[in-house]
This record gives C-alpha cells, structure tokens and sequence, in this order.
C-alpha cells in the first residue's frame, strides 16, 4: 500500500495559449470517415503548475517558427503561434529558467514546439516515445535533441508517473496515439481534480463518438485508453480538458489567472 499523503502542496495550474490550428481535412481524426468534407479550428493549449516552490510544464505546444504564421495557408492543417511560453511566464514573473520539470504527452510538432526554451528542465516522456525518436533519421525528434543527445535530463516514463511523489500531479499512461502517449491528472484543493487529455482525443464531439485519429499508432489501445481515461474522469468527478478544443479549455481560467 502507497504511504499515508503528507500535508497537501501549495498548488497552482494556468492553462497557456501554446497556438492556434486551421484543420482543413477534419476527416484525418477519424478511421471510420465521420467528417468528410469538414474542416474545424482547434487550439494548441500547455500548462504551467507550481508545485510549492518547484515549477512544471505540460506540454510545449507550436514551435516559435509558427509565429505569426497564416492560418489561411493552404493543406490539411496550418498553425499559428500568437506569443510563446516564456513571453507568458515573464507575466508572471517566471524566469525560463525556474522551470525544472518539462512532462509532454506526445511526440508530435505540437507538444514539442518549445521544450529547447528549457534547457535545464528535466524532460518527462513515455518510453514508447521516446524509444520511437531514437530510431535514426527521425525528423520529429529534433526538437528534443537537447534531451536525447546532448546531455539534458531525461526520463523515460513507463506506465503512470506520480511526478511529485505526493499523489497531486500524475502522468497517466494513455497509449495509441502515440506509443508512449499520457495525459495528466492534477489534484488542486479548491478546483478538485483536473484531467488534461494530451491527444487522448482532439475535440468533444470526436471525445464523446470514442473517434480514433487515422494517424494514430494503434488502434486497440487507443479506445482501452479512452475507456480507461473516461472512468478516472466519471470517479473523480474531474475538470476533463481536451487540450485541443477552443471550448474545452475555456473550463480552465484564462491567462492569467490560474486554478487552484
Ligand atoms: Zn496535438
């Protein structure tokens, strides 16, 4: 049995404004053609969690090469990044460099944009990932090249991850997206539990159809994690975040005020 809790940490949870995406072929989230011919925008949304005196990112959303990018440009999808991480941190008087710990969901464009911003943060990852960006000439590796060759902190998540030790922020292991794909669950005094999707799902309505993207890794686990991620949210009664969808996050207060 897990030790008795100690007394609960002082926590904190903003939710950051990590880009914006113009999906131009909504169909490419379904394998079973749900949305032929529609087309949807999404946000891109990290977070930030003060742990007592310890800071965290979830997630590092669009790369800074995605500022003031068009959302009009043409292909299935175009991205836009209004202003970065560490512009918003600085409004809060957080130095880039207070940031200890980095936890992303996933490998992809998306989540990985600004981790190079945080050099000296340990970066938490699942293996699966992790073990998928090692495979050489792997393009969307570079973005974490810092923590996969050049020496940074890392660790390489298998199964869930109590981050702090005290049960109030968790790493849930969520595969099918991606390999070593997770989700975050927060436990905040006030707030109550907050559950942070990754890209268990892109948007409500996909959430609610139990949708499976068609880019996704494996199929099988995709919907054993939506099953399992569906019932940590009905038993803890959880805030449930789909990170990419614009109404979604609204749940959560906006920048800067945060939850706790
Ligand atoms: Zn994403």
């Amino acid at each position: 049995m897990p030790a008795p809790a100690a007394s609960a940490p002082s926590l904190r949870l903003w939710r950051l404004d990590c880009g914006a995406v113009q999906v131009n072929n909504l169909n490419l989230f379904s394998d079973t053609f749900a949305y032929v011919g529609q087309s949807k925008r999404l946000t891109a949304s990290c977070y930030l969690i003060r742990h007592d005196d310890t800071y965290m990112l979830w997630d590092t959303g669009l790369p800074e090469a995605s500022l003031g990018a068009s959302l009009q440009a043409p292909g299935d999808m175009a991205a836009n990044l209004s202003h970065t991480i560490k512009d918003q941190l600085s409004e809060l008087n957080v130095s880039p460099a207070s940031i200890s710990i980095i936890g992303i969901s996933h490998y992809h464009w998306d989540h990985t944009g600004q981790a190079a911003s945080f050099p000296q943060a340990k970066l938490l990852m699942g293996k699966g990932d992790v073990d998928a960006l090692r495979q050489p000439g792997t393009e969307r590796a570079k973005p974490l090249d810092h923590w996969l060759n050049g020496g940074g902190a890392l660790e390489e998540v298998t199964g869930d991850k109590d981050v702090f030790g005290d049960g109030s922020v968790i790493m849930l292991d969520l595969p099918g997206h991606t390999p070593g794909h997770h989700g975050l669950l927060v436990k905040l005094a006030k707030t109550g539990y907050v559950l942070l999707s990754g890209d268990l799902t892109h948007f409500r309505e996909n959430y609610d159809s139990d949708g499976i993207p068609s880019f996704n890794d494996d199929r099988t686990k995709s919907l054993a994690s939506l099953d399992r991620f569906k019932k940590i949210s009905k038993n803890l009664k959880a805030v449930t975040i789909i990170q990419h969808d614009v109404e979604d996050i609204a749940k959560l207060p906006t920048f800067p005020k945060f939850a706790d």
